[in-house]
């Protein structure tokens, strides 16, 4: 991991953590520590480089425990902002060594999927989903994606994609797949089962995509096919 890439990290989260609302005069420095992921000490906050890839929900939640870090409203943010699983975007620099799951150009897939979201969200679900945490996979392949649901509601949902399907596929094949997830999202949601069944294929076909379980995206450049989910 070079320094200019935990440099681009550090930018990064700095404008998203100001756009969601930290104020001007706090610096922001980023680590990769195992234990504490967030501090705050007079106005240098202290923020695990992971967070640079969560949702503006959870940046909102990191600012609510800066400002509040002694009051309850500063729990609530402090569990909120535990459940972002960090070390899966930027492991402890000893695993980092081993598997780099960093990537240049990651951030701004990771920024255009919530903006994604956010925009099928409001067009096919009424705005009634979660803002679901993204993730990109290397081992990913058979599959184009996938979403991981906690019923009790402690974390977002998370949906991962291959890099493999996002740097093959092209965006309007990576749209349909988000879709695809978004309805297991919407049967989560409204306490269905997640399956391939009556009501995934009718919601399916209610918000313009294939009701089919598995999908045939176009053949790559050597003529692969590929079947998902
Ligand atoms: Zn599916």
């Amino acid at each position: 991991m070079t320094d200019a890439a935990r440099e681009a990290d550090r930018t990064l989260l700095e404008r998203r953590l100001r756009h969601a609302g930290l104020r001007g005069t706090d610096r922001v420095v980023v680590h990769e520590n195992r234990a504490v992921v967030v501090s705050v000490r007079r106005d240098v906050v202290r923020v695990h480089r992971g967070f640079a890839y969560a949702s503006d929900r959870v940046l909102r939640a990191v600012v609510a425990f800066r400002d509040g870090a002694s009051a309850g409203r500063g729990r609530a943010a402090r569990r909120e902002l535990l459940a972002f699983p960090v070390h899966d975007y930027v492991p402890p620099a000893a695993v980092a060594r081993r598997r780099s799951r960093l990537r240049p150009g990651d951030h701004e897939t990771v920024a255009a999927l919530y903006e994604l979201h956010a925009t099928l969200n409001l067009r096919h679900f009424a705005d009634r989903l979660s803002e679901p945490t993204f993730r990109l996979s290397d081992r990913m392949r058979a599959r184009l994606g996938e979403i991981v649901v906690d019923d009790a509601g402690a974390r977002p949902p998370e949906i991962t994609l291959g890099r493999w399907h996002l740097e093959r596929d092209g965006w309007t094949e990576v749209a349909k797949t988000v879709l695809h997830e978004m309805v297991h999202q919407w049967q989560a949601e409204t306490g269905r089962r997640l399956d391939h069944g009556l009501d995934f294929r009718h919601k399916a076909r209610a918000v313009g995509i294939e009701p089919s379980a598995r999908r045939r995206v176009p053949p790559d450049a050597r003529g692969a096919r590929r079947w998902i989910d």
